[in-house]
């Protein structure tokens, strides 16, 4: 009910298209009434005429001074000139009289008409205010929560599916250009999304880090890439280049949910796609969601026993001597009738329960007897393995690794922990005591998926770390943006003044190759020199490999 009145003050406020005309027939029609009724009473020297007063007002609230003004004089003229003193009688009127009338007519229509614009110009200020960002200008999320007098409320029906755009590391952007940039920044960002994206679509400015974008067709594939584009430019502040990641969660407007619960839904995705690294994640139905995270979780369990799960191995390559001098161990997950699950699907359901330290000995186990069998060739690489900071926690996990190394009679620097940067930083402390009780039995440690974090590299010296694996995302955007080419290379340059190396992953082509040989990159990994492949599939790639000594 409320809400309804408000929509029609709305139109009477702010009349646009078909209400315009709807407005003015309501006044020549008010105002012929008047004449009529006052011709009909008798005339001017009866207090009918004092009805005038109605479409002068009228006309002054819905078209402001110009309304009143206009109206003034034409019903002046109607109830000057063209009526009578007594219509019984036919005496005219006095032309002072009628003048004099008329004058008061517009003074009437021309305040009135003030007042009106300077509320409707009030009013439409403290709405600004209460529906905007102050800092920003951008609207903020009182357009979805409160039915205001304004145009821009965020409609229902013109969503199809909601974005929930989360800034990765907010915090430090802020504390390394302050605020005010920070500003600049959050600008840059929406004004690119609004060029982007269709008329109609929604932008809010839902909180410091987060953006909520409603969008009108369906296509998630479509739109996600089209938000993805758009958010993966350089941006620069103050000249300053800035490396800008996001996290997005996207949910489907239901007519089951309320816009504001499709927005929290998407932001329950995009939280998650922050938690796992990943640029964007589809909200599912939660309750969908967690039956299936506990069917995987069943269904590993026995993967485990079944001979389900396989090693793929991935060269890496020296890039001074072009030699593979290393291999990183990848899970495979072949079930008989879903086929292949991802290990991002799996893994980090694993890594929240007991069984990543079951998994990671298994992966231990299977890959050092691969390194053994790879010595029997007299190929000797070093192995690269995933851990996840949970096995770190385990306090028998060094114990048991060292046995098993033991067991197969390899050298403790030929194996090396692959540990991701966001999982370091979350447990900084801890995880640089726990490295360095691995450090102490010399087996080599590198971060992976480095730069995603947007963290200040400081962290880095005071680790036992010897790699530093440079994200592929930043490879990949590298021959595509000066601004990316720029981190990748002082990232280089820092790690090797601290006297690390690094790899570089995901080279997928010469050009970003030789970009990296000129960086002075040590190593690189990718799909340009070998996709992860079975134990068998590596002894041949690499017996092929040398013999036509392979250079890149
Ligand atoms: P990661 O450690 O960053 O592994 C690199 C991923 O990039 C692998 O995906 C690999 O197949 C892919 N990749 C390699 N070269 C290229 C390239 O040139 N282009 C592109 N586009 N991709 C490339 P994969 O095998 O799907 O593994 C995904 C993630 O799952 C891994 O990311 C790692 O974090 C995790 N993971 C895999 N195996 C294990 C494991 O045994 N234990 C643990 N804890 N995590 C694992
Ligand atoms: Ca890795
Ligand atoms: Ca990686």
């Amino acid at each position: 009910m409320k809400g309804k009145f408000s929509k029609r003050l709305n139109y009477l406020l702010y009349p646009r298209g078909y209400a315009i005309a709807i407005n003015i027939s309501i006044i020549v029609l008010l105002s012929l009434l008047v004449y009529i009724f006052v011709y009909q009473t008798g005339g001017t020297k009866y207090v009918y005429s004092h009805s005038t007063y109605l479409p002068i007002i009228f006309a002054s609230v819905v078209f402001g001074v110009k309304g009143g003004l206009l109206t003034g004089i034409v019903c002046g003229i109607l109830l000057g000139p063209l009526m009578p003193l007594d219509t019984k009688t036919g005496e005219a009127q006095q032309a002072m009289n009628w003048v004099y009338r008329m004058v008061i007519f517009v003074v009437v229509g021309t305040f009135s008409g003030y007042m009106a614009n300077a509320f409707r110009y009030n009013t439409k200020r403290i709405i600004d205010y209460l529906t905007h960002n102050q800092e920003t200008g951008i609207p903020n999320i009182s357009v979805l929560t409160k039915n205001y007098l304004i145009k821009e409320v965020l409609d229902d029906e013109n969503t199809e599916l909601a974005f929930s755009i989360l800034i990765n590391k907010y915090e430090n952007i802020i504390e390394v250009i302050s605020r005010d940039y920070y500003n600049d920044l959050i600008k840059q960002i929406y004004n690119n999304l609004r060029e982007a994206l269709p008329q109609e679509s929604q932008i809010i400015q839902s909180a410091t880090d987060k953006f909520w974008v409603a969008i009108k067709e369906p296509n998630v594939e479509e739109n996600i890439n089209k938000v993805l584009k758009t958010l993966n430019v350089s941006y620069y502040v103050n000249k300053i280049p800035l490396f800008v990641t996001f996290s997005i969660g996207v949910c489907r407007h239901r007519s089951l949910y309320s816009l504001l619960d499709t927005f929290r839904n998407a932001d329950v995705s995009a939280r998650r796609a922050q938690k796992y690294n990943v640029p964007y994640l589809i909200f599912q139905n939660e309750h969908l969601e967690s039956f299936r995270n506990i069917e995987l979780l069943g269904m590993f369990r026995n993967a485990l026993h079944q001979e389900e799960l396989e090693l793929f191995y991935q060269p890496k390559i020296a890039l001074d001597t072009c030699k593979p001098v290393a291999i990183e161990t990848l899970l495979r997950w072949n079930h008989p009738k879903q086929g292949e699950i991802k290990p991002l699907e799996i893994i980090p359901l694993i890594e929240e329960t007991e069984l990543i330290n079951t998994l990671t000995y298994w992966v231990l186990k299977r890959s050092l007897e691969t390194v053994s069998n790879l010595a029997k060739l007299d190929i000797k690489m070093q192995i690269s393995i995933n851990i996840s900071p949970k096995n770190l926690l385990d306090s028998n996990f060094i114990d048991r690794v060292i046995d098993l190394v033991d067991h197969y009679n390899i050298d403790n620097e030929c194996i090396e922990f692959e540990i991701t940067e966001s999982a370091l930083i979350e447990n900084l402390d801890l995880c640089r005591k726990l490295l360095e009780l691995i450090k102490k039995y010399h087996i080599c440690l590198s971060i992976d998926d480095f730069g995603i974090g947007y963290s200040s590299l400081s962290y880095l010296s005071n680790l036992p770390v010897d790699i530093v694996k440079i994200d592929r995302f930043f490879i990949n955007q590298m021959t595509k943006e000066k601004a990316v080419r720029h981190i990748v290379q002082s990232t280089i340059e820092l790690v090797h003044d601290l006297g690390m190396k690094v790899v570089a992953e995901g080279v997928e082509n010469q050009e970003q190759l030789e970009i990296l040989k000129a960086m002075n990159c040590d190593y690189a990994q990718g799909y340009l020199f070998a996709k992860p492949m079975s134990e068998t599939d590596l002894i041949n790639w690499y017996l092929e490999y040398h013999k036509h000594e392979r250079i890149y």
